[in-house]
């Protein structure tokens, strides 16, 4: 699965975007507001990571832009901790849930699951056709139970 991560600070964005590879996603970053809003409309993603203060455009102008445009892609926002009125303005522009800042990358990717499995249509981590099972915890397959030893990176 591919994540766009909107942040302007580079540490945090390498950071954010090292727990992604480790956990089994493709990620590319945007360091201002302005690229991640064009990137984010023009190239496919299964969902974006978008901090709130940004250069160029800010995170809720580009999360409002990308809805007028009708683009659906799940948003994680990240905030200043306590800015609850940035949350609201966040959810009521469209994102799907929100990280305060300073965050464990564990808490990270495991609500960037949580919204994938969400907007999936799927309640549970696991899908099986026949007999394999695909687990989107570990993003790992298994086989008759067996795990088949491929990291996988869609
Ligand atoms: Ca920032």
């Amino acid at each position: 699965m591919r994540i766009l991560i909107v942040e302007d600070e580079q540490a945090i964005a390498q950071d954010i975007a090292c727990a992604l590879d480790a956990a089994g996603f493709v990620s590319e970053i945007c360091l201002n507001g302005e690229d991640g809003w064009y990137k984010g409309g023009t190239e496919e993603f299964d969902a974006a990571i978008l901090d709130l203060g940004l250069p160029q455009l800010d995170g809720l102008s580009v999360l409002k832009r990308w809805r007028a445009e009708g683009q659906n892609l799940p948003v994680l926002i990240l905030t200043a901790l306590g800015n609850w009125d940035q949350r609201v303005e966040g959810f009521e522009a469209g994102a799907d849930d929100y990280l305060p800042k300073p965050f464990r990358m564990e808490e990270l990717v495991a609500r960037l699951r949580a919204i994938l499995r969400r907007t999936s249509g799927a309640s549970t981590p696991k899908i099986s056709v026949g007999s394999f099972t695909l687990d989107t915890n570990q993003m790992r397959v298994f086989n008759n139970g067996q795990p088949i030893h491929t990291r996988m990176a869609v």
